[in-house]
């Protein structure tokens, strides 16, 4: 997926570009390629972009370090501002009745748009927090026991012998 020209979204039909997934990410560790659809449509002042996505995440179990698999789906609409600068147009805002907190992000209006980088972030703010593996075996790794006393170094058998012949 190629990142998207902001202003030539303005071109398309309905001023929507409609993208298919169907690729890994370099970023995310997955069994089967990220499958689903981006939409991303240009309203102006801000972009819509919209995904149904899913994939199987190979996963690292946070109790016995092992890895799993999980099925992970997406169905997410976000808002993103367009605004060179930091600070929000109030009047805009009210004109659209829309709350700044509709808005996590922000891309200046003549730049890009990358809708790989976007799904990589949305699908990882979908992992789950606590990631366990469910398996019935799976409980926290112990540090492995000592090595027995009585496997002697090798270095230090000679040592040993002479403390029998001394003894
Ligand atoms: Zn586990």
């Amino acid at each position: 997926m190629k990142p998207l020209h902001i202003p030539s979204l303005l071109n398309a039909p309905a001023q929507t570009v409609e993208l298919e997934i169907h690729q890994n990410l370099p970023e995310l560790e997955t069994l089967t390629p990220v499958r689903g659809r981006i939409a991303v449509k240009h309203c102006r002042t801000y972009l819509e972009v919209s995904a149904q996505a899913e994939t199987i995440a190979t996963l690292t179990c946070h109790r016995c370090l092992r890895h799993y698999n999980q099925r992970l789906s997406l169905d997410t609409t976000e808002l993103i501002w367009l605004e060179e600068e930091a600070e929000f147009d109030d009047d805009l805002l009210l004109e659209r009745e829309l709350q700044l907190e509709d808005f996590s992000e922000k891309l200046p209006p003549r730049g890009y748009f990358d809708p790989e980088t976007w799904l990589y972030e949305q699908l990882s703010l979908a992992l789950p927090l606590q990631q366990m593996c469910q398996s019935e075996d799976c409980e926290t790794i112990t540090p492995q026991d000592t090595p027995s006393q009585t496997v002697v170094d090798r270095r230090w058998a000679g040592l040993e012998a002479l403390k029998r012949q001394l003894s």
